[in-house]
């Protein structure tokens, strides 16, 4: 009998690399994680892909030139024709990198290359929280805030690829906190890891997060992470901290529901993880603000496949490609 197909899926971040090998089904075979060395600059990251891709490869058990395609899900802003990836905010030094020819010339295969939170929103939708629906907005809350969006069941890419910046909707004007997009007021400047992180970091300043200094210790470094395990063990100003990043959240859950009507929003990303603590304070102030029309039927949704959402979505892109 003959081998079923394989691909090769990655998911590269500006944190971790995720290298798995799948069936078309999106059933993983082997996997391979690995912290990016993201300051090293592209050469680096590149050789760490091809590793990451062996490994997962080796542990699968398959050949690599087995594979059907691999599929590279990178954070934006991508040329997708070219298969250039342009100047991510956090990969530094990478400035119109030709990714797409790069990794096919160092692996020998076909190579599709996709942003990477259009690729999550493809993954939830194809195997995780929102299978089976036409209408679906995919948020990720971790490090920045970044979307996808799903109309009629497919993708919206817009007209060069960078369709779905759902960080980077402005819910404090004028006299918001600056976002790295130039613009003022973004969610990504008031709610994202990094947001949430520099806010602490003032309070540890004013002496103001005692909970937080003493969870923390020496090492002084404040992630979303721990200003929410902060907050669990009772100091209040990160909790108000938490529950403002959740309104605000809400906010921008709002203006989707708005402009999109899904059937569900699906929220991922490390910063979503904190519970109830975000959540809250997110379903209530959508509910206050949404109509009540486009509320009606709609699901507020955790992520189901969490870190794995990127590179599976990537197996249902090259599925789709090859089919
Ligand atoms: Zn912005």
């Amino acid at each position: 009998m003959a081998a079923p197909p394989y691909f090769i899926a990655v998911d590269l971040g500006a944190t971790k690399i995720l290298s798995l090998v799948s069936t078309p089904a999106g059933e993983v075979l082997g996997r391979d994680r690995r912290p990016t060395l993201a300051r090293g600059g592209p050469k680096v990251v590149l050789s760490q892909l091809e590793a990451s891709i062996r490994s997962a490869a080796r542990r699968a058990g398959v050949s690599l030139e087995g594979a059907q395609a691999l599929g590279i899900a990178s954070p934006g802003p991508i040329d997708l024709t070219a298969g250039v990836v342009r100047n991510p905010p956090n990969l530094p030094g990478w400035k119109g990198v030709p990714l797409r020819r790069l990794l096919a010339e160092r692996l020998g295969l076909p190579v599709v290359l996709e942003n990477d939170a259009t690729a999550a929103a493809v993954g939830e939708h194809a195997f995780g929280a929102g299978r089976g629906l036409k209408y679906m907005v995919y948020v990720t809350v971790s490090t920045g805030i970044g979307g996808g969006i799903i109309i009629d069941g497919r993708p919206y890419r817009g007209k060069g690829g960078s369709g779905g910046e759902l960080g980077h909707i402005i819910v404090q004007a004028y006299d918001g906190p600056q976002c790295g997009c130039g613009a003022r007021g973004c969610i990504e400047a008031l709610a994202s890891g990094r947001a949430i992180a520099a806010r602490a970091q003032e309070l540890l300043a004013q002496g103001k997060a005692p909970v937080l200094a003493q969870l923390i210790g020496p090492r002084q470094e404040v992630t979303a992470k721990t200003v929410a395990q902060a907050a669990r063990a009772g100091d209040p100003h990160c909790r108000a901290l938490m529950e403002e990043a959740g309104r605000l959240l809400g906010l921008a859950l709002t203006s989707y529901a708005h402009i999109f009507d899904p059937e569900a929003i699906v929220v991922g990303g490390g910063v979503s993880r904190a519970g109830p603590l975000l959540w809250r304070p997110m379903r209530a102030s959508f509910a206050a603000n949404t109509m009540s029309q486009l509320k009606k039927g709609l699901l507020l949704l955790p992520s189901r496949l969490k870190d794995a959402a990127g590179a599976l979505g990537m197996v249902y892109i090259l599925a789709g490609s090859l089919a």
